[in-house]
């Protein structure tokens, strides 16, 4: 690509992605004074938000810590109508920040990246959108998403159904009629439960496939008053100091006593209290000892098990079925997620609960799903809540070329490996954001998490520009360093030892590590800190 070309866009940096990450990276970079752009997919801005607009779509991060940290002006100026907000709210709100900051003007819509190549003699990056489009830059930002890339055409004969199929993260937009109809659901994380608990009063009949399930806590969610985010507002430093310490990014944080110091009664109190407040607490605010001790797990998990058979009633069948047994996996080695009424759903005579563990979906018919038991499950819609391909999946769709002309989805499809989630050996100039082996999903609130990173970032790349360099490139030993504490980390909890879109387990060939970080986001921080601090060591700049 020779940039002098007149049809070439020539940037200092570029951002891929206009979510969370993506607007606060323009912004920061921006301010940086850099002529920058991002680039985005969707026709406006939201990422997440902005893709996943299903039925019953909301965060189960607390909205006064779901936030943006940078401006007390702009926290203040946005009020949440409720503890959890939905998909609507959240969109509006980031599309309230966009404006705000002003950043549309300096973000092109409805752009697809498809490559991205190194140019070792300039040290600058050669990107192509899909439409064939070329832009050179210095420094390329990738803020693609954590789960962003969502499986899609997993079932063999699907262009068969002759009724209609939507993926949850590639909800249209706008009215999708479900009145009256007989509708499929096929996955029963956190977004079929979300799915599943909303569309249930509408439907005709559902058919709820299942296969693995969940460990669940029922969201609490009541509406803020003025006066309630007035509340919020005077702890806006408080809460902004406390998310970037505790170990998940929530401004809740472990016990501070050990298991094995309390009483049983305590340890009841104390799980009872946290089940009650109806956010992700019980998981994140309770014991530690549960990601690491079998029996702490085990305890938890019962408990978890009890309140769900409760709600249940004597439905043998459906308990079996919907509760996760002792010999599946524990509480909170899955993501955990948040419900309003889910488990009731089963309950009501228009829905029937598959179990598509006995008999595993075959294909798709024209007249619906054929299980492996012959059977063919009549149905007008097939709702597909069947996750993604995390981390990794949105980065490996982009041709990423680094030195040498290494392929970064080739280099993934053996194994997956970043520095702190935020850079690649081999690939100069790439900063990520969202990516592997950060913290992320629930094991960082994401807006905590992709803050920080964003933050982490610039101050990097504004280091190497005011010391005069023009290339950053992490070292094989630094990223090596990384990858093998945050394997010892994992390798001490139980959460990799269960299958789960955290390990990879859910794309087939997908290389199995934890694609989260899971020492804590204190410590994630802590760490990332020390190396800003000491003028990144093991980020060599030329
Ligand atoms: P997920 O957790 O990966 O769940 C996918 C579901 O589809 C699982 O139940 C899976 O069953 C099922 N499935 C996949 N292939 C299947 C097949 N061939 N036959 C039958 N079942 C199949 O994906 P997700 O629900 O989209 O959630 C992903 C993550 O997004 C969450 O964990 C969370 O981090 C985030 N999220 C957050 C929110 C929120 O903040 N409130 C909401 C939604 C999503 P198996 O488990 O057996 O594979």
């Amino acid at each position: 690509m020779n940039p002098s070309s007149e049809n070439v866009t020539v940037l200092d940096a570029m951002v891929i992605g206009a979510g969370v990450a993506g607007l606060y990276q323009l912004h920061r970079l921006r301010e940086m004074g850099l002529n920058v752009r991002a680039y985005e997919t969707g026709t406006g801005v939201g990422g997440t938000w902005y893709w996943n607009r299903y039925p019953g779509a909301r965060f189960d991060s607390q909205a006064e810590i779901y936030q943006y940290w940078f401006s007390e002006e702009l926290y203040k100026s946005w009020k949440p109508s409720e503890r959890f907000p939905a998909q609507p709210e959240t969109e509006e709100w980031l599309n309230f920040v966009a404006d705000r900051l002003d950043l549309k003007k300096d973000i092109q819509f409805s752009t697809r990246i498809a490559s991205a190549h190194f140019d070792e003699a300039t040290g600058r990056w050669n990107v192509t959108t899909d439409a064939g489009e070329k832009i050179n830059c210095q420094f390329l930002v990738a803020c693609c998403g954590m789960l962003s890339a969502p499986l899609e055409n997993r079932f063999k004969g699907q262009q068969n159904f002759k009724g209609e199929v939507y993926t949850t993260g590639l909800w249209p937009k706008g009215e999708v009629d479900l009145k009256g109809k007989r509708v499929a659901v096929i996955g029963t994380g956190a977004t079929g439960i979300q799915v599943i608990q909303t569309i249930a009063p509408e439907v005709g009949s559902m058919k709820v496939f299942v296969r693995t399930p969940q460990y669940i806590i029922p969201m609490r969610n009541p509406k803020y008053s003025e006066q309630d985010w007035a509340g919020w507002c005077d702890r806006f430093n408080e809460l902004k100091a406390k998310v970037r310490t505790t170990f998940a990014g929530f401004d809740y944080d472990f016990h501070d006593k050990a298991w094995a110091d309390c009483t049983p009664e305590e340890r009841q109190a104390l799980l009872e209290d946290r089940w009650e407040n109806g956010s992700l607490a019980l998981w994140l605010a309770s014991f530690p000892e549960m990601f690491v001790d079998e029996g702490v797990s085990e305890e938890i998990s019962e408990f978890v098990r009890g309140k769900m058979r409760s709600r249940l009633g004597n439905d043998e069948r459906l308990c079996d079925l919907l509760i996760p047994g002792k010999d599946d996996y524990g509480f909170g080695t899955h993501r955990v997620p948040l419900e309003n009424k889910y488990l009731e759903v089963y309950l009501q005579d228009n829905v029937e609960a598959v179990d598509c563990q006995a008999a595993p979906i075959e294909e798709f018919v024209a007249e619906g799903i054929k299980t492996a038991d012959g059977k063919v499950h009549e149905v007008d819609v097939i709702i597909l809540a069947i996750g993604f391909d995390a981390g990794s999946g949105a980065l490996s769709r982009i041709d990423f070329r680094g030195r040498g002309n290494r392929s970064l989805k080739e280099q993934w499809q053996k194994e997956i490996t970043t520095a702190m989630g935020m850079q690649i050996h081999g690939y100069p100039n790439l900063f990520t954001t969202g990516a592997p082996l950060a913290p992320s999903a629930a094991l960082c609130n994401m807006t905590t998490c992709l803050q920080y990173q964003v933050d982490w970032i610039t101050n990097c790349i504004d280091h190497a520009i005011k010391n005069g360099k023009k290339v950053v490139e992490v070292s094989q030993e630094t990223e090596t360093e990384w990858v093998e504490h945050h394997d010892e980390v994992a390798a001490k909890t139980l959460v990799v030892k269960t299958d789960s879109w955290y390990m990879g387990s859910n794309v087939e060939g997908k290389p199995r590590r934890l694609i989260s970080y899971i020492g804590g986001v204190g410590n994630y921080h802590k760490h990332c800190d020390d190396v800003a601090a000491q003028g990144y060591p093991g980020f060599e700049m030329k």
